[in-house]
């Protein structure tokens, strides 16, 4: 962590980045951080992607984040943050791995350690955990800005204090933010308040799109980009919707196989896919997900594929044979 900071204070100009199709712990990282390292006089750029999604665009500072990054010799220092490799970042990834210094902040249990320095905490309940004690150690007073983005960071990761995430740290530093100015309510009504009326429509069809296996240990989800284009919605908008998969009686595993587009538009047949995975914390999905070519934690993971939407189904039924 001292190096760590040794490097931000040196630095002139910082590139914070998260994960494409950010969640709330992606989005809320890159500006907590953001706002800490610019209060220490520092210019700093701030990157994701893909489209803030709705529900996150109540952040303060939230227009600071850019789509696209200069070249690589702009910055002397790139944080990467919520990513368990440095793929996920998608799009800027190979710009990034020329700065000077890459350093990989992370909790996932699958992080490749890629990166000059790593700060990562696979026992933390949300990058924003991490992101809070670098904060603290910079020496840097939290306001209420980042303090908004810590705590919707924590509340998202950790599933509104319900997923196996949830640790003691998690109630201390969100009754420290809402010491400091963060109202609960507030936040709970941007994030989870307000859905679009697609959104409930989409919902409805990724209900009725919910097979099971034959051994009822898993369920499949699939969300097509011809649901996207009929209830006008984005990919974005299935965040949350696994958790009614995983939810089902004797269900351990449940996966959302949502369509992504391949450039521009959604193809027929052989698509591009991303595919979450849940389980009941019986099963170490990060390890599925990790055998597709993906990670993530051992009860959320997730993984993205070129291939038939009829191969993926059945890759994927033929998973509840072992559970
Ligand atoms: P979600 O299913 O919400 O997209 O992601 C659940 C968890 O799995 C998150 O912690 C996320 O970072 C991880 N994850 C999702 N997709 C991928 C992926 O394509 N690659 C890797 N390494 N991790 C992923
Ligand atoms: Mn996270």
């Amino acid at each position: 962590m001292d190096k760590i900071i040794t490097h931000i204070k040196r630095a002139h100009h910082i590139l914070l980045a998260s994960h494409s199709e950010p969640d709330g712990d992606a989005v809320s990282s890159i500006l907590a951080l953001g706002l800490a390292i610019g209060q220490l006089g520092k210019k700093t750029t701030i990157y994701n992607a893909s489209p803030i999604p709705a529900v996150y665009r109540f952040l303060p500072s939230v227009e600071r984040i850019v789509r696209h990054i200069k070249k690589a010799n702009t910055y002397d220092v790139a944080l990467v943050l919520d990513c368990g490799d440095l793929p996920r970042v998608g799009e800027a990834s190979a710009t990034i791995s020329r700065i000077p210094l890459v350093i990989n902040i992370d909790h996932h249990i699958s992080n490749t350690g890629f990166g000059d320095l790593q700060l990562i905490d696979p026992l933390a309940c949300s990058t924003a955990e991490i992101v809070y004690r670098l904060i603290k150690a910079m020496d840097v007073s939290i306001d209420k800005a980042m303090a908004t983005s810590v705590y919707t960071g924590i509340l998202t990761d950790t599933g509104s204090f319900r997923f196996s995430s949830t640790n003691r740290a998690a109630f201390a530093i969100s009754q420290e933010m809402t010491e400091l100015g963060v109202e609960p309510h507030a936040v709970a009504q941007h994030v989870y308040g307000t859905y679009s009326l697609g959104r409930i429509k989409l919902l409805n069809l990724a209900l009725d799109s919910i097979e099971i296996s034959e051994n009822g240990k898993l369920s499949i989800m699939t969300v097509t980009g011809a649901m996207f284009a009929e209830t006008g919605t984005h990919p974005e908008d299935v965040d949350g919707m696994i958790n009614y998969a995983r939810r089902i009686e004797d269900v351990k595993v449940a996966a959302l196989i949502h369509e992504q587009k391949n450039g521009k538009t959604y193809s027929n047949g052989q698509g591009h896919y991303h595919v979450s995975l849940r389980s009941d914390g019986s099963v170490d999905v990060a390890a599925i997900a990790g055998s597709f070519g993906g990670g993530g934690h051992t009860s959320a993971a997730g993984f993205q594929i070129e291939t038939s939407l009829k191969k993926l189904k059945s890759d994927i039924i033929t998973l509840a044979q072992n559970l």
